[in-house]
């Protein structure tokens, strides 16, 4: 699984408090991936983080 995290990231701190290890605030102030691709055991995590994502602008791709 591949992870994307497209503009518009508004900074809301939910997917980096579902999933942790797989993001984190990049330089930008905005959210960014931090493996990619997603190892099987963060997928469902970071699924969870994309459907939580106000703005939804996580993009998940098998
Ligand atoms: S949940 Fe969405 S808006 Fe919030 S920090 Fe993550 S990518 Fe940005």
């Amino acid at each position: 699984m591949e992870v994307v995290i497209n503009e518009g990231c508004i900074s809301c701190g939910m997917c980096t408090e579902i999933c942790p290890e797989e993001f984190e605030f990049g330089p930008e102030g905005t959210a960014v991936p931090i493996n990619n691709p997603v190892p099987d055991d963060l997928e469902a995590g970071t699924v969870e983080a994309a459907e939580a994502c106000p703005v939804s602008v996580i993009e998940v791709e098998e």
